[in-house]
């Protein structure tokens, strides 16, 4: 079996710069007696969750369950600017993971809102990196994935700008700039990722010239589930997988395999799955439904 391992696999930059962090305050909590606390699951993956937890880490989903001097870790998403507010008032230490790409969008906004621009961001309504977006500048208009009208039709503006949320691929920002450009002079700056476009980029190849596809990620990754959304347009044996166990029997008789994943699956589950097709299924049983 020959097996097409891509080269943008594993971690993003972001995510190996949150998973470093956080292990980082983990030691420092121990150190100084503290307890640290994870706001929201600081990596779409269970496996990594389970890691975090097992190294003493707690979990927790609303800030206000976090005590006074502990230390939080906040995701690289980005944080809305009421929960920064609150830690500082609370005297706890917040270690903020925000990823550089993702800062950089706030930079571009801010530098277009100063100079006389109105903002315009295609991102999914609710997304943790949009909604903290808007809350630190709520200038910024959403214009929402997928298309839908709403209360960005009332803008009004002489020059406008549209950027994107960093992980969308927005061909949704056609509709918008031709409808808002009867309104004003409007041009697209792109701000997705490079890295998820040159993963995407290299997947899609891979995808094409393989048999089968495994992309490794947890099914709550949505990064990992675009990608796969994806890669299924070019090739429709291409299957989730996050340990041995999810492999389709039929993918250990292929030919070849292309192995992907999203930017949350660590090194430890890919070594798991390459292993696998290359001593085949018999070591690892498929998991059982319950
Ligand atoms: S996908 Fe890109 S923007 Fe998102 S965390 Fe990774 S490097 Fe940062």
């Amino acid at each position: 079996m020959k097996i097409n391992r891509a080269r943008n696999i594993g971690f993003c930059s972001g995510v190996k710069r949150a998973f470093k962090l956080a292990t980082d305050a983990l030691k420092k909590g121990k150190i100084e007696g503290r307890e640290v606390y994870f706001l929201g699951d600081l990596i779409h993956n269970s496996d990594v969750i389970s890691l975090i937890r097992s190294s003493g880490g707690k979990v927790v989903y609303s800030h206000e369950e976090i005590p006074e001097g502990s230390i939080v870790i906040l995701r690289a998403h980005g944080t809305p600017r009421d929960v920064l507010d609150y830690f500082e008032k609370h005297e706890i230490t917040s270690v903020d993971t925000i990823c550089p790409i993702v800062k950089k969008n706030y930079h571009v906004a801010l530098s277009f809102l100063r100079k006389g621009w109105k903002v315009f961001l295609v991102g999914k309504p609710g997304h943790p990196e949009v909604v903290s977006l808007i809350s630190h500048i709520p200038e910024v208009v959403l214009l929402p994935v997928p298309f839908r009208s709403g209360d960005w039709e009332d803008a009004e503006f002489e020059k406008g700008v549209i950027i994107f949320q960093t992980t969308v691929f927005a061909e949704d920002a056609n509709k918008y700039l031709e409808i808002l450009s009867r309104k004003g002079k409007i041009k697209l700056v792109n701000t997705i990722c490079p890295e998820v476009v040159s993963r995407l980029k290299e997947s899609l190849t891979l995808a094409s010239e393989s048999e089968y596809v495994l992309v490794i990620g947890d099914k709550k990754s949505s990064n990992t589930n675009t990608l796969l959304q994806n890669v299924k347009t070019v090739n429709g044996r291409a299957f989730l997988v996050s340990s041995p166990g999810d492999i389709p029997e039929e993918v250990f008789m292929a030919r070849s395999v292309a192995v992907l994943s999203g930017t949350s699956a660590p090194d430890f589950q890919i070594k798991r799955i390459l292993e696998a097709l290359k001593h085949g299924r018999r070591k690892f049983p498929a998991r059982r439904s319950s």
